[in-house]
């Protein structure tokens, strides 16, 4: 058996003792099953490959203070999915399926959920894509649904730290009548190039713009944005962003902190006015943002290089929750038993 440092756990792929799957075919999915092997024997004109029918889902289970292991919100994954599946004519999975698959791929694990403490968590992985043969554009009559998950440390390894964003008209990750709002690898795809380019910069990620009229924000990279000022959480409408469910969570936890939220659009000049800014999402939570650099308008704006004092409370406060340590008021976490 190997020995894992929980301390020294990175934001990568570890192999596990098993995986679990559940196959359509016929019409109908199959029963639920672990499997030890990683790879997945798949025809070459699965459509998967071919036409992208893929989505997925990440969300991550925590063992707490009192030695429970809770799965945060993972019925907003399941609806989230199934939106995903829905729009790309995938065959969608019901919940039984995907509650078994998440639950019994987390006990069949359990060696490897870290214990409390060392900021690590056991990150879930779900997929759905189109398993079937078919050359034509046309949606598989086949699905294979996986779930895997890996030990990942803390997404920050030096502590809470703010991190630089940059704009760039040149690229676009969705359009507003397209994909943006589907869990999809091929928004993925879409967005690699761009996201190399702000490495390359010495930047994190992309803060996308709105693909129509350039004039909005949308979301950075495979998280959502949001920016604060007045005591006002502010988070961006678009049809083109992907509803993030850690989004979602802070909105109800700076009501409960006696901040306003706000969604609506935001014009790319009023970054100017924002008194901190973040990036969320599952791997984060808070990713607090210190300058974002608009590169065709040569402007920067600054934040700090400290992490805000109410980015940290929310951070905090879901961090909480997550570990058993806050009451759960609304009912956001499933115990694995
Ligand atoms: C998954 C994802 C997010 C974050 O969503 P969470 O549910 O908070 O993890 C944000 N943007 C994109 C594009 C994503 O794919």
């Amino acid at each position: 058996m190997q020995e894992i440092n929980w301390s020294e756990l990175s934001f990568g792929y570890m192999p596990t003792d098993v995986n679990v799957r559940c196959e359509f075919k016929d019409g109908k999915w199959g029963d639920v099953y672990t499997c030890e092997d990683p790879y997945i024997n798949v025809h070459m004109a699965a459509t998967g490959l071919h036409y992208g029918q893929e989505a997925f889902e990440g969300m991550k289970a925590f063992q707490g203070k009192d030695g429970k292991v809770r799965v945060f919100r993972m019925d907003e994954n399941f609806k989230r999915l199934k939106n995903s599946c829905e729009g790309i004519l995938m065959a969608d999975l019901p919940w039984d399926k995907f509650e078994n698959a998440i639950m019994t791929v987390i006990k069949e694990n359990k060696r490897f959920i870290p214990p409390y403490g060392h900021g690590a968590s056991l990150y879930i992985r779900p997929l759905i894509f189109g398993s079937g043969a078919q050359v034509g554009v046309k949606p598989s009559s086949e699905y294979m649904f996986v779930v895997f998950v890996t030990p990942v440390g803390p997404y920050f390894k030096e502590g809470f730290k703010p991190t630089s964003l940059m704009i760039t008209r040149e690229f676009d990750r969705a359009a507003p009548q397209g994909t943006g709002t589907l869990k999809v690898g091929g928004n993925y795809a879409a967005s690699l190039r761009s996201g190399q380019l702000a490495k390359e910069n010495g930047y994190s990620a992309v803060l996308f713009l709105d693909a129509k009229e350039k004039k909005y924000i949308d979301e950075c990279g495979p998280a959502n944005f949001f920016g604060i000022k007045n005591n006002t959480y502010i988070t961006p409408k678009s049809p083109s962003i992907l509803p993030s469910i850690t989004n979602m969570s802070l909105q109800v936890l700076a009501k409960e902190l006696g901040m306003e939220v706000e969604v609506r659009p935001i014009p790319v000049e009023e970054l100017d006015t924002f008194e901190e800014v973040g990036a969320c999402g599952t791997a984060a939570v808070i990713s607090p943002v210190g300058s974002i650099m608009d590169y065709e308008n040569k402007k920067e704006y600054k934040y700090g290089t400290e992490a805000g004092e109410k980015s940290t409370l929310l951070y905090e406060k879901l961090k909480r929750i997550q570990n058993g340590e806050e009451e759960d008021k609304w009912d956001w976490t499933f115990l694995v038993e």
